[in-house]
């Protein structure tokens, strides 16, 4: 079986052929460093992260290139609020993200490019898109023409002449279209900046991209990753400078991973409703994390939910009892390597490479997982197994934990953890029940202090009461 890509310029589930044989060239956008990240950002990471490995464990040769914006308006805005350099402000959470993804158990990209580190390709190619006739420059300001662009709008599927007309907020009057956008900007007084020919300025958002994929990768890449929010305008104008700059098509495959949700709406800084990396992994460890984010395709939305928290708890469990009693199996030197072993998991690491080779399927790879662990100790560790048996087993767990990544080094110290928090997650459901019934009838009868002293009691232990807006009321440990 061959890999299959969904490819969102064709919108349709494509077989997968890189440009060069066997040698992928993948760029995901990275993260805005201006604050510690939210487990909404981490699906964005562990998915890129998720292909990244799935190519390796499919025997290609992987470049990845996963950046970090470090210039940026809102890294500025809150350097100027906290009184810091920007610079030194963004490099700080290019630090704390790095330590996440390391808990998350991430592989390192081939190269992590910093926007700041980049300014002579950036500029580089503002110059290309302007002699190639698609950039015009007014007051210091450098616009990307949107109607010079080939088939602007192609990736999601937006026309220009929409785009005229659906613009909600009042357009810049220099702007030839209103769809045009910044690919270089003066900066105001305090801000940083970087010399240039249009003067003392700083990229608009979208060209760093363009140019560090080309630095990294190349004209044209085999596939190119983010969220789905990026799909416009920021991917739709990476692949218009990209494509007017070198006059080469950008990218043959576009992956954009769902939404992580939390309620019914989008888990993002903006609407305040997120939960930072850091907060969940020091509490449940980045492998519950990433095992949450992994056991749904990703092209499918993820709602943050207690249930989904305590399903990932389990999964994990399960997956480092397994990876423990291989460690501790006992072997006879007197048998021999027994054929059932090696059909069991050679079948096991074939179907899941299936489900990966099927658009990245991890959630379907995870249940193959589950069912070699179920047939392995019904079938497997009853035997006398030798040496040679063993080690067939623990390379086909190497093989599905290079593609993964969900197994810890230490599983016994995973299960201690796993252990405890449960320890400390037993909750009382009816006991909750009971009181987020009393609480409504105390604030029907407008018994305030009652409610607010129940929201208090539960507090106390640690949970806290969701006021959704059907009028229902939810709870969530803290
Ligand atoms: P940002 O720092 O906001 O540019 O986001 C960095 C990455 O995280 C982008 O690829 C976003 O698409 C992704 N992202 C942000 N919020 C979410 C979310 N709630 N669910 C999934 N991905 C997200
Ligand atoms: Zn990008």
């Amino acid at each position: 079986m061959e890999l299959k890509i969904h490819n969102n310029l064709t919108r349709k589930k494509e077989s997968f052929s890189p440009i060069e044989d066997g040698k992928v060239k993948f760029y995901s956008c990275g993260p805005t460093t201006y604050d510690f990240l939210h487990v909404g950002n981490a699906r964005a990471l562990v998915v890129g992260d998720l292909f990244h490995r799935v190519f390796k464990a499919l025997g290609y040769q992987v470049t990845f290139v996963r950046n970090y914006t470090d210039v940026d308006d809102k890294i500025i805005q809150r350097a100027q609020e906290l009184k810091v350099d920007p610079l030194d402000h963004a490099q700080r959470f290019v630090d704390e993200c790095r330590k996440d993804m390391d808990s998350l158990g991430m592989l390192p990209a081939t190269h992590t490019p910093k926007v700041s580190e980049t300014m002579p390709e950036i500029i580089k190619m503002i110059e290309d898109i302007i002699s190639n006739g698609a950039g015009y420059v007014v007051e210091g300001e450098v616009f990307f023409h949107v109607e010079k662009a080939d088939h602007y709008g192609k990736l999601s599927k937006k026309d220009l002449e929409g785009l005229q007309h659906g613009q909600r907020v009042e357009v810049d009057s220099r702007k030839k279209h209103p769809a045009d956008f910044v690919l270089w900007k003066p900066a105001k007084v305090g801000e940083p900046f970087w010399e240039s020919p249009w003067g003392k300025g700083r990229p608009g958002w979208h060209i760093e991209c363009s140019a560090m994929a080309k630095k990294f990768l190349g004209e044209t890449l085999d596939l190119h990753h983010g969220g789905v929010d990026l799909m416009f305008p920021h991917h739709e104008n990476e692949i218009a400078q990209s494509e007017a700059a070198n006059k080469k098509t950008f990218c043959n495959c576009w992956a954009h991973n769902e939404f992580l949700n939390f309620g019914s709406e989008k888990m993002s800084k903006s609407l305040g409703n997120v939960v930072t990396i850091r907060k969940f992994i020091e509490k449940y460890s980045g492998q519950v994390l990433r095992q949450l984010l992994i056991s749904v395709h990703y092209r499918a939305r993820i709602d943050w939910t207690d249930e989904a928290i305590e399903r990932a708890i389990q999964d994990v469990t399960r997956i480092h009892q397994f990876a423990l009693e291989i460690k501790t199996l006992k072997t006879n030197p007197d048998v021999k390597v027994d054929p059932d072993v090696e059909s069991i998991c050679k079948k096991f690491i074939e179907e899941f490479n299936n489900e990966l080779k099927s658009d990245f399927n991890s959630a379907g790879a995870l249940g193959v997982f589950f069912a070699f662990i179920r047939d392995a100790r019904r079938d497997l560790f009853i035997k006398d197994l030798s040496i040679g048996s063993v080690a067939f087993i623990q390379s086909a767990v190497d093989h599905a934990n290079l593609a993964l990544g969900h197994v810890h080094k230490d599983p016994q110290s995973m299960l201690d953890l796993l252990q405890n928090l449960k320890g400390s997650g037993d909750v009382d459901e009816a006991w909750i029940q009971d009181l987020i019934e009393q609480r409504r009838e105390a604030k029907s009868s407008k018994n305030w202090a009652r409610a607010d002293e129940i929201r208090d009691e539960l507090k106390a232990k640690n949970i806290a009461l969701v006021d959704n807006k059907d009028g229902t009321v939810g709870w969530k440990m803290l």
